[in-house]
């Protein structure tokens, strides 16, 4: 399904001459604006559709994959409890906090990885969805962590898009009603447009705001339904960092990619700051493991000498629960039991 040039062309020349048609005969230059800038909304609305339907999902990153030596060596075993000492000596190394309902490590049999947190595998997909918000049939892809940000903004500028039309077909839908308009087949349109684009303004406004929700709460649709487990217990605020933070997360550093459907979302999706590492003593506090002090900290467990380099981003370096870890003397300071909650109140 390849669009030519020719057909780019086409929608280019057919935007220009709607564009046109707006200019000419619209009377009042305030209104004329308006519609100009609201004939963007389509494009745009487009491109981001686009993106969610056809951004390739990020693979876990290899370390998570199990090596060919752990493979056999799990294979050998038959007992569960056998099983999953391997695949805990292996997540030892890794930035994983959640488990599994029963507190087991997360692995994924089909994928044959350690779920990183957040990761969830998709049955339609069939692979391991890094963030995985859900699996979309409007777009027929996933929603995760590469192409969230793109659903967000397809979301927003549809609906902005479909109130634009019922707002400016109104005027028509009404003299619909009062016999102003025309007798020509053409009324018709008036009233499909008008209930089309109103209706889809009503589900979109409600599934925006949901995901609003979301993205303020630095939750995906499933950890909404069944709040992720820690290996202290469940915690559905557990990887949020306050409204601030949890936004950047989805949409970026920089203000000027916010509004355009291109990847600005922050981390690897592999690893997520959250506020509870102080809790999880099994677990590395930062997932580069660089920094001697934490080794301190972790009873002197030896954390990887290759860190996951890769997968650092600027939240992940700037967000204070990994810093606050960084000296047991700032924790004496504050002396609270849990230092990493005291970083920012959730918004
Ligand atoms: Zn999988
Ligand atoms: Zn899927």
């Amino acid at each position: 399904m390849m669009v030519t040039n020719y057909g780019w062309r086409r929608i280019a020349a057919a935007g220009l001459q709607y564009l046109q048609l707006c200019i000419e005969s619209i009377k009042d230059t305030g209104l004329k604006v308006v519609y100009c800038w609201c004939t963007m909304l389509f494009p745009l609305c487009v491109w981001a559709y686009w993106q969610t339907i056809f951004t390739k999902h990020m693979n876990p990153l290899k370390e998570f994959h199990l090596s060919y030596s752990d493979k056999e060596l799990l294979e050998r075993e038959d007992r569960g409890e056998s099983q999953q000492e391997i695949l805990r000596r292996i997540a030892k190394d890794l930035p994983i906090y959640t488990r599994t309902n029963s507190g087991a490590i997360r692995f994924c049999d089909r994928c044959q990885l350690l779920k990183p947190d957040r990761c969830h595998h998709c049955s339609v997909c069939d692979k391991c969805i890094l963030k995985m918000d859900h699996h979309c049939p409007w777009v027929n892809n996933c929603v995760g962590f590469s192409n969230y940000k793109f659903f967000m903004l397809f979301l927003a500028y549809s609906l902005l898009y479909c109130l634009f039309i019922t707002a400016t077909d109104l005027q028509y839908f009404i003299k619909f009603w009062t016999n102003g308009l025309p007798d020509t087949q053409a009324k018709f349109h008036i009233l499909f447009l008008f209930f089309s684009a109103s209706m889809f303004s009503v589900s979109l406004a409600s599934l925006f705001t949901y995901h609003c929700w979301l993205v303020c709460k630095n939750r995906s649709t499933l950890e909404a339904v069944r709040a992720p487990v820690f290996r202290h217990g469940t915690d559905k605020n557990g990887f949020s960092l306050g409204f601030s933070k949890n936004f950047r997360q989805v949409f970026g550093d920089e203000v000027k990619y916010w509004p355009i459907p291109v990847f600005s979302s922050l981390g690897d999706g592999c690893s997520f700051p959250t506020c509870l590492v102080n809790l999880d003593p099994e677990q590395p506090s930062s997932p580069t493991g660089s920094n001697p002090a934490n080794k301190d900290a972790a009873e002197g467990r030896q954390f990887p000498s290759k860190p996951l380099r890769e997968s650092q981003s600027r939240l992940l370096t700037s967000t204070p629960s990994w810093t606050e870890s960084d000296s047991a003397t700032d924790k004496d300071k504050k002396g609270a039991s849990n230092p990493g909650m005291t970083i920012e109140n959730e918004a």
